[in-house]
């Protein structure tokens, strides 16, 4: 196959949802597992279900029609609050949307009309990471307005932390959803089956006594497909953090000095690079760059190779101390983080590479 490609190991992406799975289970927690990381790579959402998610969550209405042209049969959680101008399509293609806006819930509630659908919706409320949701103070008169929509079913409420503001997950945020999902059910005489509060930042709050019960839904993602909680980065135990790997070909190998040598200017991204002088070093030049990945997110397979940074094209490395021997042609293979894995998935330059198709059926 054509470098630089994507080996996506679908045994070890099942594994991971499948001790995922087990964690949240033990805990009355169902998990929707997210692809938007791989673009809603339908073999990836394959080896999810088999590894036990209830249903896939995808925040691209592209995402969820590829990964329903590929024969998904699953409920489908729309994760980015939908888009005024496109509720018509979300009614049709999605069962589930999360939600913070009145207008748009009206929109959606006369399109599902328009096309006799209903619709379910988790409200998203903001409990500080400043990304979606209804501030708590307004989602009383919120929630009284939007259960009188007709063909919209409130199935819940939902918060998310972490991703945009790096607010760290805690309990109290967590009984601070579950009363608020009381008071609703209570003032309002409305059922709130789902409270989902967590993402892959919240993996380390699950075992914690001090949490809500009533927290019964996790969305995943980074957990499932890079093994980590989202917190410190740390391997969640008992899943594998390399079903993803990066694989480019190695285009110019040659002995060059660490420090370019006359003055310098901005490189080809606006930025200033530094060079440390570690005199003569045998450098590779990968056909991997920017333009297909986060070259800082990624980390090389074999240990002793450094990278030195990119262009949009090219990834150069130092292979001075690598431990195995390379040539021109050959390939250095290269770990991802999210950042990294979005941008490969989306890269058309970077070709996608299931591998370990035949699984052995888990029970
Ligand atoms: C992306 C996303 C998730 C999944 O987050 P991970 O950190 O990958 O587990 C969950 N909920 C929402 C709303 C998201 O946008």
């Amino acid at each position: 196959m054509a470098y630089p490609y994507l080996t996506i190991d679908l045994s070890k992406i099942q594994h991971n949802a499948r001790t995922i799975v087990n964690l949240c289970r033990s805990h009355d927690i169902e998990v929707t597992g997210v692809t938007k990381a791989t673009c809603g790579n339908p073999d990836v959402a394959m080896a999810m279900l088999r590894g036990g998610v209830s249903s896939i969550g995808e925040s691209r209405m592209e995402n969820i029609h590829r990964l329903k042209a590929a024969g998904i049969q699953t409920s489908f959680m729309l994760l980015r609050v939908p888009p005024l101008s496109g509720v018509e399509e979300v009614v049709k293609t999605v069962d589930l949307s999360l939600n913070s806006e009145l207008s748009v819930l009206r929109a959606l509630s006369q399109a599902a009309q328009g096309s006799g659908h209903k619709h379910d919706v988790i409200l998203m409320v903001e409990l500080g990471d400043l990304r979606e949701g209804i501030p708590p103070e307004d989602l009383l008169e919120f929630m009284r307005e939007a259960s009188e929509l007709p063909n919209i079913r409130i199935k819940g409420l939902g918060t998310n932390l972490a991703c945009f503001g790096g607010v760290v997950p805690n309990e109290g945020h967590m009984n601070r959803l579950a009363g608020l999902a009381k008071e609703v059910e209570e003032k309002l005489g409305l059922q709130l089956p789902l409270i989902s509060g967590l993402n892959s930042s919240g993996l380390e709050l699950i075992g914690s006594k001090e949490m809500s019960g009533k927290i019964n839904h996790a969305r995943i993602g980074e957990a499932i497909l890079l093994g980590r909680e989202t917190i410190h980065r740390r391997p969640w135990p008992g899943t594998y953090q390399d079903a993803f790997l990066l694989h480019a070909e190695i285009l110019e190998l040659k002995k060059k000095p660490s420090m370019p040598i006359v003055e310098r200017g901005e490189d080809a991204f606006g930025g200033l690079p530094t060079f440390k002088d570690d005199g003569d070093i045998e450098r590779a030049l990968l056909n991997v760059g920017r333009e297909d990945v986060t070259v800082e997110g990624l980390t090389p397979l074999d240990s002793g190779v450094t990278i030195l940074g990119g262009s949009s094209g090219y990834l150069v490395v130092d292979v001075s101390r690598a431990k195995g021997s390379y040539r021109v042609g050959e390939e250095l293979s290269f770990l991802l983080n999210y950042s990294a894995l979005l941008r490969a998935s989306t890269s058309e330059y970077v070709k996608k590479r299931p591998v370990n198709e035949m699984l052995p059926k888990e029970s």
